[in-house]
């Protein structure tokens, strides 16, 4: 099964050292990264095995592979020699593996390490992204036929991972690393079962070291989160996918339910540049089910063999599983809404109330349908004022911009006011969507960004005295509808009553 590396980029021994006996529960080997280490620590390597207490791989990266060593080959030669000196007859004292790149071609060295068992890893780092032919690039590789073929790809696109992936199957019963570095290649580390990887490499970056290569992920989120150790060739496989994908909660979700029912299943961060080159590889992989975000939930539907009543009416769908060879594409954002907004007021409808919607993207199509099914009169407002219209009209609602007509209107539209606008979200445009309209303090105001907490809007409603509700229990019930999806079942009570207060619903 595949091993979790973690990576030591520290600039002392000691810091490597303190970072280990933190972290050393959550990983089956370590990287010692000697080219992060001051000029004056490397002198002290040689030590290192005996003070990890778990098998170490012997690297100094080059600035051009993506390290910091920055000095000529003579220097490195001499660095990788000393780790690999006074070899012990005991191996644990001993580096278990030395990382040598293609083309560091010194066989007096190898032939050292082989010697006293420390394995060589033979690796490749293609930052442009270029390999085509990978099974044929490790091929070339391979020379004493006991290597551990490493590639590291940085991959700028799906169809670059789907490249990966495809070499996958060379050297079948051989140890091999295969590694999509970068932000779209993230599930490939947390899938690196699938990829047949000997292992996957990770940091600690809760601590604020560099981590080791782009994309990696924290190592104890890795272990804990994703239960990256108990991932086999039969463990199902789900996720999300979008773009970019930076505040979902869904796999934080997912994964502590799964873990919790003690399912063997893992729900991954699928973040896509193209939604045709993803299904390719969602075969591959076999995945067993999906949700979809921005902005692929019009994207997505030529690619489902079945759509849901609510799919075909609205032509949006965030849902995707399985059934025999076919994609089924289901809408649980509508579902979820509607039963979080009815909880939140503690009602059954929204027949005699009067509201506003803020936006008229792919969501408040949602909203706005089921605000009508729910008996309620809105008011859309939008930036782009030609979009609330188009929803308008579909419900005979009125509609206005995000200006000083559209707070004249909202003030005859006040009862209920749902955000569903970009605004205000994390990392995004953290503003006031709304700062035109002054609350009365009577409105119920629901806002469905999740990250942060507590949005602008969220903030200065509750201090004029508004209820409030952000996004965290519309998403949470949408996933319950997915899972029931996925697996024909409910969630049970226990497991969604014991997630408790976390970052994305607490209030204050
Ligand atoms: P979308 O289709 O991209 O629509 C974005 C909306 O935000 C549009 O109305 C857009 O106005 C408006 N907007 C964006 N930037 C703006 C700006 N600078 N000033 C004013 N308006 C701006 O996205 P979506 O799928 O509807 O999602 C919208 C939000 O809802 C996101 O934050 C998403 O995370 C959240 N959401 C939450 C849940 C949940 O379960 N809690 C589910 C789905 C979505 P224009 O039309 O003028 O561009």
């Amino acid at each position: 099964m595949s091993k979790i590396c973690l990576c030591l980029t520290g600039k002392t021994i000691k810091q490597d050292v303190d970072l280990l006996s933190k972290y050393r529960k959550y990983a089956d080997l370590a990287e010692l990264r000697v080219d992060c280490l001051d000029a004056g620590e490397r002198l002290y390597i040689r030590r290192f095995p005996e003070l990890a207490g778990i098998p170490v791989i012997l690297t100094v990266r080059r600035d051009v592979d993506g390290g910091y060593f920055t000095g000529g080959e003579g220097a490195r030669l001499k660095l990788l020699a000393n780790g690999l000196a006074y070899a012990n007859a005991d191996s644990r004292f001993n580096f278990a593996y030395v990382d040598i790149e293609e083309d560091f071609n010194v066989p007096s060295l190898e032939e050292a390490a082989r010697t006293f068992g420390t394995r060589i890893i033979r690796s490749c780092h293609d930052l442009e992204g270029t390999l085509t032919d990978i099974p044929a690039k490790m091929k070339s590789m391979k020379h004493a036929g006991d290597e551990i073929i490493k590639i590291a790809v940085a991959v700028k696109s799906t169809r670059d991972v789907l490249n990966v992936f495809n070499a996958s199957g060379s050297f079948a019963n051989q140890d091999k690393i295969l590694i999509c570095m970068g932000h779209y290649g993230v599930y490939s580390r947390i899938l690196a079962e699938k990829f047949g990887s000997f292992l996957t490499y990770s940091s600690a970056l809760s601590e604020s070291v560099i981590p080791g290569a782009p994309g990696q992920l924290d190592v104890k989120e890795l272990s804990e989160l994703y239960h990256f150790r108990k991932i086999t060739k039969k463990t199902k496989v789900y996720g999300v996918v979008g773009n970019p994908l930076k505040s979902s909660v869904s796999p934080w979700f997912f994964n502590t339910i799964f873990n919790l029912e003690e399912a063997d299943a893992v729900y991954a961060p699928f973040p896509v540049t193209d939604v045709g080159d993803f299904m390719e590889l969602a075969k591959e992989i076999d995945i067993q089910g999906l949700s979809v975000t921005v902005p692929y939930k019009e994207t997505v539907l030529q690619y489902l063999g079945q759509k849901s009543a609510i799919v075909q009416s609205i032509g949006a769908c965030n849902n995707l599983y399985r059934k025999d060879d076919i994609w089924v594409g289901d809408n649980t954002d509508y579902a979820g809404f509607s039963s979080s907004l009815l909880n939140f007021l503690d009602r059954k409808n929204l027949k005699h109330s009067k509201i506003t919607i803020l936006g008229a993207g792919g969501v408040a199509r949602a909203v706005a349908a089921e605000v009508f099914n729910m008996g309620g009169k809105a008011l859309i407002l939008n930036r782009t004022t030609h979009k609330a219209r188009e929803i308008a009209e579909l419900y005979k609602f009125r509609w206005g911009g995000l200006d000083n007509n559209g707070a004249a209107l909202m003030s005859k539209y006040n009862d209920i006011i749902i955000q569903t606008t970009s605004v205000g979200m994390e990392g995004y445009n953290e503003s006031d969507p709304a700062e035109f309209y002054t609350f009365t303090g009577k409105e119920a105001v629901m806002d469905l960004i999740y990250t942060p907490a507590q949005t602008p809007l969220l903030k200065r409603a509750a201090t004029a005295g508004c209820r409030i509700l952000n996004g965290y229990d519309m998403v949470i019930r949408q996933a319950c509808f997915q899972y029931v999806n996925f697996f024909g079942r409910e969630i049970p009570k226990k497991h969604i009553d014991s997630l408790g207060e976390n970052k994305w619903n607490k209030t204050t």
